[in-house]
Order: C-alpha cells, then sequence, then structure tokens
C-alpha cells in the first residue's frame, strides 16, 4: 500500500499565526511551511488568528485572551520568562501557552559572567575615563574573582549554567532555591544556603529567579541591610525583583561596591539616577540578545507552536 492519498498541508495552511514582537528567520520559515503568517507590532484582530507568538514586549492579558479566543488557541513565548503572559487566565479560557525554555540559558549566563568581570575591574568606568582622555590608573583597581564566594539565587536552569562557569574562575558557588531537593544543588555545582546566609557570606550575588508575586522586591530594604559590605549585586532575571530605590540608597552609601542590572521595573528607564550612578553597570535587557539565542528561540517555539496546534505531545507547555 502507499502513503495515504490527499495532503494534509490542505488544511494545515488554513492556521494562521500572528507574531507581534518580531522573530528570527529560522522560525519563520519553519511557520510559514503549515501556516499563514502575519506581523504586526499589536494586538489588532488577534480573534481572525489560531497562535500568537510573543517575546517580553507585548502583554498577553486576561482580556486579550477572552476576547481573541475561541479561534486563539495557543499563544508562543520565543524565549523563558512568561510574566508578560496572564497565565492563570489562558489555563481557565483554555489557550495553550507554550515557550522556549532552553533557547537562551548559555547566553544569559555568559552575560552575567561579562557583568561579573565588568564589575570586578570596573571596564565601563575606565572606557568612559579613557575616552575622556584621562589615565586614572591608580583609581580603577579591582578585585578578582577567583576565591571569591558567589551567591546564586534561583539555581534553575541560568543559575546552574553560571555555577559552571563561575568555578572555572576559581570562584566558590553557594545557592538558594527553595523549589529544589537538597541533594540537587551540589549536582549542580552549588554548596546549598539559607537566603540570610547567603546574603551575609557573598562577595556577589547573582539573581536567577522568575518575577511571580513571590519573588516581587524579593531584594528590599531589609535584605540590603543583610548583604555583606562591600558586596556587588547582578541581576539579568527581570526588573522587579530588587527595590530599585534601595539598591540607590545602597549604592549612594558605599554598602554595596557595585552592582549591575540587565533588567528593570519600567523598560527603558531614561537617565535615572540609578542607571547614572558611577558603581552601577547598566545593559539594555540584552541577556538573551545573542544570535545563536535568538536563532535557537524562534526555532524551538515555531516547533512547538505547529505541535500545539496539531495537538501533539507537548514539550514546553507552561499553561
Ligand atoms: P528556571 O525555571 O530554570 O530557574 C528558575 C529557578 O528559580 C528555579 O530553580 C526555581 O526553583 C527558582 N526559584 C523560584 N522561586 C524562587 C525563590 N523565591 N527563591 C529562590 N529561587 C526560586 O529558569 P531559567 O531558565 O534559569 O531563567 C530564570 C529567569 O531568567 C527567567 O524566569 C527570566 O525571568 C530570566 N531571563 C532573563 C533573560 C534576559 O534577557 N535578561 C533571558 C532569559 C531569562
Amino acid at each position: 500500500m502507499g502513503r495515504p492519498s490527499g495532503p494534509p498541508t490542505r488544511w494545515a495552511l488554513s492556521w494562521r499565526i500572528l507574531i507581534t514582537d518580531g522573530l528570527e528567520e529560522d522560525g519563520l520559515t519553519i511557520l510559514r511551511r503549515r501556516a499563514d503568517v502575519a506581523e504586526q507590532d499589536d494586538l489588532t484582530g488577534l480573534e481572525h488568528f489560531d497562535a500568537l507568538v510573543v517575546r517580553g514586549r507585548t502583554r498577553v492579558t486576561s482580556g486579550v485572551l477572552s476576547s481573541a479566543a475561541p479561534r486563539l488557541k495557543v499563544v508562543g513565548r520565543a524565549g523563558v520568562g512568561v510574566d508578560n503572559i496572564d497565565l492563570e487566565a489562558a489555563g481557565r479560557i483554555g489557550v495553550i501557552v507554550v515557550n522556549a525554555p532552553l533557547a537562551s540559558t548559555t547566553s544569559v549566563a555568559e552575560h552575567t559572567l561579562a557583568l561579573m568581570l565588568s564589575l570586578a575591574r570596573r571596564i565601563p568606568d575606565a572606557d568612559r575615563s579613557l575616552r575622556r582622555g584621562e589615565w586614572r590608573k591608580a583609581e580603577l583597581e579591582g578585585v578578582e574573582l577567583s576565591g571569591r564566594t558567589l551567591g546564586i539565587i534561583g539555581v534553575g536552569r541560568i543559575g546552574s549554567a553560571l555555577a559552571a562557569r563561575a568555578r572555572a574562575l576559581g570562584m566558590h558557588c553557594i545557592g538558594f532555591d527553595p523549589h529544589l531537593a537538597p541533594g540537587e544543588f551540589r549536582r549542580r555545582g552549588v554548596d546549598p544556603s539559607g537566603f540570610a546566609e547567603l546574603l551575609g557570606l557573598s562577595d556577589f550575588i547573582s539573581l536567577h529567579v522568575p518575577l511571580t508575586p513571590e519573588t516581587q522586591g524579593m531584594i528590599g530594604p531589609r535584605e540590603f541591610e543583610m548583604i555583606r559590605p562591600g558586596a556587588r549585586l547582578i541581576c539579568t532575571a527581570r526588573g522587579g525583583l530588587v527595590d530599585e530605590a534601595s539598591l540607590l540608597s545602597a549604592l549612594e552609601s558605599g554598602r554595596l561596591a557595585g552592582a549591575a542590572l540587565d533588567v528593570f521595573a519600567h523598560e527603558p528607564p531614561g537617565p535615572t539616577s540609578l542607571v547614572s550612578h558611577p558603581n552601577l553597570v547598566a545593559t539594555p535587557h540584552i541577556g538573551a540578545q545573542t544570535i545563536e539565542a535568538q536563532r535557537r528561540a524562534a526555532h524551538d517555539i515555531a516547533e512547538e507552536l505547529l505541535a500545539a496546534l496539531g495537538g501533539q505531545p507537548l514539550r514546553w507547555r507552561v499553561a
């Protein structure tokens, strides 16, 4: 017997997919083989689409989901963080949400390391001062990472990838993660620690938790009091985890030797006192902004989205 006659692509091509935050060509190519794909920068007409692909910019609220259902069946996040999508509403309304959680792990871990080294050796400050024609060699004394303690808050994919790289540089890694089994910490290259203990012991503290009601503001005025004086804080996870007013106070008082942020409570933050502080290294949410991570995210989300539309088993369903 030959193959079943009648190509399934006829009904498959009736799927309509909307992309609002852009998608790398690899992902577009996969989607266009099976569906009608439209790109625009807002959600107008979403009720006429079967699936939506977003990154972090588009906010997929309960109102958006309920007005686009029942035709809208799947939302795909080309990346990890799903804090811009109302997962509870999606579950209630029956819209599947999938993401691409493995795509950006290496890029974010590498960017975190770049920020740690920038802080330790004051590279952005040194670069700015040389451009002004100065030669502030004596003032630009830094510290080594080797032999220092790195406290990792959230020992998931990115936290563990950071630990592997930090260990290679001779750092001692400790980690806090209430959702991890005790035996799992050492397997991920960190010594388990309590939250207060981590704040008090670490020379560098790096956050790698999702933004949830539980983690919102988890580094605030009380925590800055507990942080070891002279420590350095890095956040490449999400704005809103670190209370920015308290961070500015900690930098101004000299309690923190420095901080580095890739993410902000409001993006873009504009030229605030925090962003302009000489001991802050700031980047515009570029943790996953590499050729490799964007390509992987586009490829992974395209395949997962088509699997969801086709009723196939899913690898990365979050709602
Ligand atoms: P993950 O799910 O693998 O790891 C998150 C870890 O945080 C988990 O192990 C979880 O148990 C832990 N956690 C949750 N609540 C906690 C709490 N209250 N205290 C301590 N630990 C807690 O996720 P991941 O892939 O490692 O990504 C982490 C975060 O990084 C994402 O949620 C996203 O917000 C952020 N991110 C940022 C960028 C960027 O461009 N800067 C890119 C990708 C991801």
